[in-house]
């Protein structure tokens, strides 16, 4: 029986289990998922020091004219003690000397004559970054399935950090299954057609971060489908496009089956895209996506990257939506749990024209995809939706407000 979309994420959320995992340097560990919580050894900072160059002070100074009697540079270890009416020089970084409360910014200083005239307000610990502010020793500053970014590189380095526990790579295999399919680096004749899927399934998975391990296109038989399948079960990952529907070649499910798969989720309550099946054979998970293009792209975008978020070890796993507007009417036919492919521009979404599902040219255009229900007939300009964006580097054709005021 098919799933619904929500009861299809729920399956993947709760059936599939995270992938091994393997330590690595730090420098080549952007986008892995750590698998354990990472806990601060020490303070950040070590030493309580200066936020600014500036000067080290006494509040009890504060309006009065005082002489310099030291400097201290960052990566110095200073012994000595400020006394009253006297000032140390200091710059961003050093550790703050005994006897000190606060520290001036140069700017903030008067001098004359080797005279320095402090300002006659000063706030105690003013310009100083305590020992442990950014940083707590013995809290977790990284937790078991975040995902590392540069940021987060910069947090373990700070901790001295060489090496980190991460899921290993997601192993990949894909294929797309079809005898009028030809590879886009072949001729073909009129009556065939280049598989477009699988490039695009090989991309966007790299996209998302995984290893992509094998390619090729199966033809409709069930000896090839097997001998496909057979080449690549030592992946996390097979996604199959076509042969998952009722035509009278399509053996995708039947071949997987026969060796072994067991089925997860058995169609889903969508249009474009019902035939999608999830099942796994061992430890490996099988996506049979549809054939057409669009289809089997919009089922990717959902089920697929929920998969991957899954096997990958991430604590955040769930979609999230973009709460916007319609930009204009879209009607659609009703009747079903529907996928609806636009452009977002930050201010409202607008569907795309024309997305047939055995289309290719309007993927490119999405930003994101919104789910409508069966009772949806049309979408009024100006309604409120909830959208899932597809990519995320969000930039504009023009220039637009940077400033919130
Ligand atoms: P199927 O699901 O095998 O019935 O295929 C549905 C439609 O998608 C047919 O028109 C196929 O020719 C087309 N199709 C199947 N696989 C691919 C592919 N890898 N690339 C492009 N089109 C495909
Ligand atoms: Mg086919």
């Amino acid at each position: 029986m098919a799933s619904s979309i929500l009861e299809a994420l729920d399956i993947i959320a709760n059936k599939i289990t995270p992938i091994d995992k393997e330590i690595i340097p730090i420098e080549i560990s952007v986008n892995r998922v750590v698998t354990e919580d990472y806990i601060a050894t020490f303070d950040l900072p070590r030493f309580n020091n200066s936020a600014m160059d500036g000067y080290a002070v006494k509040v009890s100074d504060a309006g009065k004219n005082v002489t310099c009697s030291d400097v201290i540079y960052a990566g110095d270890n200073p012994q000595m003690t400020l006394e009253e009416s006297q000032v140390i020089k200091i710059m961003t970084g050093a550790p703050i000397p005994k006897g000190c409360e606060a520290i001036v910014p140069i700017e903030n200083v008067h001098i004359e004559n080797e005279v320095i005239t402090l300002p006659s307000n000063i706030q105690h610990d003013g310009f100083i970054r305590m020992k442990g502010e950014d940083i707590r020793k013995d809290t977790i500053y990284l937790a078991k399935g975040e995902i590392i970014n540069a940021y987060t590189i910069a947090s373990l380095a700070s901790q001295g950090v060489t090496h980190v526990s991460v899921h290993r790579v997601i192993k990949v295999a894909i294929f797309g299954t079809g005898d009028e399919l030809r590879p886009h680096f072949e001729k073909i004749e009129d009556h065939q057609l280049y598989n477009s899927n699988s490039p695009m399934f090989l991309t966007r998975s790299r996209e998302l971060g995984c290893d992509v391990r094998f390619i090729r296109t199966s033809a409709d038989t069930l000896e090839a489908l097997e001998a496909s399948i057979k080449s690549t079960l030592d992946a996390d990952i097979i996604i199959t496009s076509g042969g998952v529907s009722v035509g009278d070649k399509d053996f995708t499910k039947v071949a997987f089956t026969n060796l072994g798969m067991q089925v997860l989720i058995d169609k889903i309550d969508i249009k474009p895209g019902r035939p999608t099946i999830v099942g796994e054979i061992g430890k490996t998970i099988i996506v049979n996506l549809p054939g057409n293009p669009l289809a089997a792209m919009v089922n990717y975008e959902l089920f697929v990257r929920a998969i991957i978020r899954k096997l990958s070890g991430q604590n955040i796993l769930h979609h999230n939506t973009v709460q916007t507007s319609m930009k204009k009417d879209f009607s659609v036919r009703g009747g079903k749990y529907a996928i609806v492919l636009g452009r977002y521009d930050g201010k409202s979404f607008e569907a795309l024209t024309s997305q047939m599902p055995g289309m290719v040219s309007p993927m490119q255009e999405a930003d994101g995809m919104i789910l409508i229900t069966p009772d949806v007939k049309i979408l009024e300009s100006g309604k409120s939706v909830y959208m899932i964006p597809i990519k995320w580097e969000f930039c504009s054709s023009k220039k637009e407000e940077l400033f919130s005021k």
